[in-house]
């Protein structure tokens, strides 16, 4: 028998080729756009012309390439950005395959112009189903110009097999977006059927988010950043209220590739965890950059998994990076409260070892609405209901309190929030009431403000207890102190966990083989709860464990606020109200829990007009 194996001609072989490269206009369009960016252009115009099927065209200012190359350039394996086998781990170009332009030009008619800088002319070649078809000199700007025209015209099943125009325009401006979003030193200018469609100038990448995705982006970012050894993280998370029903704009970069990492993805997810809605997906836009070593970028023939060697350290940077982010930017800002009728303002005697906080919201007594008037300080006001905050008959005489934090920065913060308000805060006192024994609720002048009882009240002792030293305020003698005991282990954890016991207002000390004894304890807390107090703070300080970063403050202030605050189902006082609004609008992140819960919600007037329809 005759042998039967041969070698298929370049031509079969690039179409091919040309299938796994190049799926869809879109595919192509992305392959040239990355060139461009490759070849250093600081400009480059995309053009297109129904839906990339009769033309796709990129013009760059890049480096442009010799005759030579221009005709080398259509060959598979053709390429300028890796030479030996271990380049393959270093790359920082997008392309580096070789494969685009020879699979292009295996199943369209293209045709090239290029000049670099120090040639008088430029060349022109044109080729058709890898046939090259002429090549001359001619006349051109100095950088690449790339026509893709009638793309499949030879494998007309693929043709058949592209989705409507608006369908592959949507993936050819996907991809423009991957790149452009990240390439913001770069230019760009995009016809669609001669209509110029984008025209973005060089800036920074919220200017890029802000072009590409409208103006209305602007309230929407909030910044992520992160230095480490290991990983750079920068980029923008949009609030948690403008998440998506589909995963739309997800857009993570690799040292400004775009990758579609589905574990890196749930790192953000994660972080925003309960602030999103059900069945919703968070936006984002960030860039790692990492050691090129540590990453293969190989895996995948169209390039959008990447492998990660320290894939674990990097999720958990992610997720807390993000996650600072939420709790530092998600700050209420459209609250407006109306003013208040009546309240009396006497100031009532501050509870021992009270330190008067900041003033921080504030109220009208002489509201008139056709006039500003100076506002009196709050403060005042929430002395008075101290007393019996909570637990009014309390059987040692010690209010159970709610200490609204006085640090500096807070101040600062709460001044910078009301200056970008442009607004004072006002609250309408009288018109708060409670529903449910859950949610407490009061008319702002944008709508309609409901606080869910409990976790604002965690929010606002969690922030408490947060604070570095609030021994003084904090602590009350008790007049028989109270033993605790532990099994061995857990003995050794609260002697680990002390001195920030001894911050929140513990006064206590060991009588040796695993007994405590406290003298003095949190003003909030009752001395019969004491054991069982520490015991949930052991055991959620055990539990912190298991995670990575354990803050064993943070951890002791999150089982104080769990353990301390006010259950749902609870009635409240007017005052007891009151202070929970105040409180929590001088919390650093009023409206998350510390559990990541919202605590409020904001009808605003079209909310209700809405709900009406
Ligand atoms: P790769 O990008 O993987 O190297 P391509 O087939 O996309 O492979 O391109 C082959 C080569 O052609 C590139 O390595 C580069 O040298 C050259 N080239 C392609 N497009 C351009 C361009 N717009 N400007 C300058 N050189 C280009
Ligand atoms: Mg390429």
């Amino acid at each position: 028998m005759s042998d039967i194996i041969q070698i298929l001609p370049d031509n079969i072989a690039n179409q091919i080729a040309a299938g796994e490269v190049v799926q869809r206009p879109a595919s192509a369009v992305k392959e040239m756009l990355e060139n461009a960016i490759d070849a250093g252009a600081t400009h480059i115009q995309l053009i297109i012309k129904d839906a990339g099927r009769a033309l796709i065209q990129v013009i760059d200012n890049g480096c442009g390439m010799s005759p030579t190359d221009a005709r080398l350039c259509f060959e598979r394996h053709a390429t300028s950005k890796i030479r030996q086998a271990q380049d393959l781990f270093l790359i920082r170009t997008m392309g580096f395959r070789g494969e685009a332009l020879a699979s292009i030009a295996a199943v369209a008619q293209v045709e090239l112009k290029t000049r670099r800088h120090a040639d008088e002319v430029g060349t022109c070649i044109t080729i058709e189903g890898s046939d090259v078809r002429e090549q001359c000199e001619c006349a051109c700007a100095v950088g690449t110009s790339i026509a893709v025209k009638n793309l499949f015209f030879n494998v007309p099943a693929r043709r058949n097999f592209l989705k409507t125009n608006t369908v592959e325009f949507k993936h050819i401006e996907e991809e423009f977006f991957r790149i452009a979003l990240i390439h913001t030193n770069v230019a760009f200018t995009f016809y669609n059927n001669d209509k110029m469609i984008y025209q973005l100038m060089v800036g920074n990448l919220h200017q890029r988010i802000t072009a590409l995705f409208g103006n209305s982006y602007k309230e929407r970012l909030n910044p992520v950043e992160e230095n480490t050894q290991d990983v750079q993280i920068k980029g923008y998370i949009c609030k948690p209220e403008f998440s998506k029903k589909t995963r739309g704009e997800q857009y993570m970069f690799v040292n400004n590739r775009f990758c579609k990492s589905y574990y890196f993805n749930n790192a953000i997810e994660k972080a925003f965890s309960d602030l999103l809605p059900e069945k919703t997906y968070p936006s984002y836009f960030i860039n790692l950059t990492v050691d090129p070593g540590k990453i293969d970028v190989n895996i995948h023939p169209t390039k959008t998994e990447i492998k990660f060697l320290d894939e674990v350290i990097i999720y958990a940077i992610l997720k807390s990076a993000v996650k600072k982010t939420l709790g530092q930017y998600t700050l209420s800002t459209e609250i407006e409260f109306n003013t208040i009728e009546g309240l009396d303002l006497n100031p009532a005697p501050a509870p021992r070892g009270y330190v008067p906080p900041s003033p921080s919201v504030k109220v009208n007594p002489n509201y008139n609405p056709f006039k500003t008037s100076a506002f009196t300080d709050y403060s005042q006001v929430s002395n008075k209901a101290w007393e019996n905050f909570f637990e009014p008959s309390n059987a040692a005489g010690n209010s159970n309190r709610c200490i609204i934090d006085d640090d500096a920065t807070q101040q600062e913060l709460f001044e910078k929030q009301e200056k970008a308000d442009d607004c004072d805060v006002e609250i309408n006192y009288s018109g708060v009431v409670q529903v449910l024994n859950q949610y407490i609720v009061s008319a702002i002048s944008s709508g309609l403000l409901i606080i869910d009882q409990q976790r604002a009240h965690e929010r606002i002792l969690y922030e408490y207890y947060s604070q570095q030293s609030i021994k003084e305020a904090a602590s009350q003698q008790i007049l028989f102190p109270v033993q605790c005991s532990f099994s061995a282990a857990d003995a050794e954890i609260i002697s680990e966990i002390l001195p920030d016991l001894r911050d929140m207002g513990f006064e206590m000390n060991t009588l040796g083989s695993a007994v405590f004894v406290a003298t003095a304890i949190p003003a909030e807390v009752k001395e019969s709860e004491v054991q069982t107090l520490l015991n949930e703070i052991v055991e959620d300080y055990k539990n912190s464990l298991m995670q990575k970063f354990v803050d064993k403050q943070k951890s002791v202030a999150l089982s104080m606020a769990k353990r301390l605050a006010v259950r749902n189902g609870k009635k409240l006082k007017q005052e007891e109200m009151q202070n929970i609004i105040a409180q929590l609008f001088s919390c650093k992140v009023p409206n998350v829990s510390p559990f990541g819960k919202k605590t409020m919600i904001i009808m605003k007037d079209n909310d209700l007009t809405e709900k009406f329809k």
